[in-house]
């Protein structure tokens, strides 16, 4: 019997380590997921992949695995290296290209989390038929991946697009990244409770989110949808940031389609309307009512793995 070919998408984060393998089309069978802190380096995590892997591929003869795909916070695609991840416990540079290549014996790519879901949303979302696209993680910090003339944007030394580190405050809030300022400040889960805190700190009107101890985006939201001032500001503060951003990112890059991807994006209309709406606000009229801004299209549990698993497919 024929295997079925499929890719093992791999998807390392501060909390968890997800994978799975995927086929051709997209779909993901085998999900496993492990504690990243469980692991105080990389290489016993992975053994442990390979040994569960195996196990799995044991018992499901039909399938085999060809290449590995992974999704990493500094994933760096020519080094092979996670380099610097602040949220991850196993030193400076880790080479897990190496390590993985070594064990499993077949070709292993490794990009960053936010090139990992755009790489996704080219191959298996939204963005199949476009050349030119951006998209944007709106989670805890702010990451994109950029696609220009048909090719993800990596730059010289592998960082390309980090979007989420441009300056758009002069000596504003600190940022993990060591400097002041930076979008994903403003623009994130972290950014947006902030920023309800600081109108909490400042403003006399009475707000309902006065009352709630942990703050989160999400409550910030639901109070914004049952019409508190205060939070529905906050939203509007977040969506001036990232519209006007959006409108530079424009100016650069002329795409297509942005897509706004995870945590404040599922906001809908309280992210997208007034995200527009300042976009627009700031474009170049050749730019003006050209560029479309849209939900990824990526289911929001999977995406990391698979948008992992894509780069692969796409590059095998
Ligand atoms: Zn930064």
């Amino acid at each position: 019997m024929k295997k079925e070919q499929k890719v093992l998408g791999i998807d390392i984060g501060g909390t968890n380590i997800v994978f799975g393998f995927v086929n051709k089309s997209g779909k993901i069978s085998n999900k496993t997921s492990l504690i990243t802190a469980d692991y105080d380096a990389f290489e016993p995590l992975a053994k442990d992949i390979f040994t569960l892997v195996n196990q799995q591929l044991l018992k499901n003869s039909s399938t085999g695995i060809i290449s590995i795909g992974v999704g990493a916070p500094n994933g760096n695609f020519y080094s092979g290296n996670i380099e610097f991840a602040p949220n991850l416990p196993w030193g400076d540079k880790v080479p897990v290209r190496e390590i993985l290549n070594n064990l499993f014996q077949i070709p292993v790519l490794i990009t960053n989390d936010a090139n990992a879901a755009a790489y996704g949303e080219k191959v298996f979302g939204a963005a199949k038929h476009m050349k030119d696209f951006g998209l944007i993680t709106l989670g805890t910090g702010l990451g994109s991946g950029i696609f220009t003339n048909g090719n993800l944007l990596h730059g010289h030394n592998g960082f390309g697009g980090e979007f989420g580190h441009i300056i758009v405050v002069e000596n504003g809030r600190f940022c993990g990244c060591g400097k002041h300022g930076c979008l994903e400040t403003y623009v994130s889960a972290t950014g947006i409770k902030i920023t309800a805190l600081e109108l909490l700190a400042t403003s006399h009107e009475k707000s309902t989110l006065s009352e709630v101890k942990n703050l989160t985006g999400k409550v910030i939201e639901q109070h914004a949808v049952k019409g508190d001032a205060l939070a529905n500001k906050a939203f509007d503060i977040t969506s001036q940031y990232l519209g006007k951003a959006l409108a530079n990112y424009v100016t650069i890059f002329d795409p297509e389609a942005i897509f706004l991807f995870g945590g404040l994006s599922l906001a809908g209309d309280l992210i997208f309307e007034p995200t527009k709406k300042y976009m627009e606000g700031n474009l170049m009229t050749i730019f003006k009512n050209k560029v479309k801004l849209l939900p990824s299209a990526l289911e929001q549990n999977n995406a990391a793995i698979v948008g992992a698993a894509a780069l692969a497919w796409d590059l095998l």
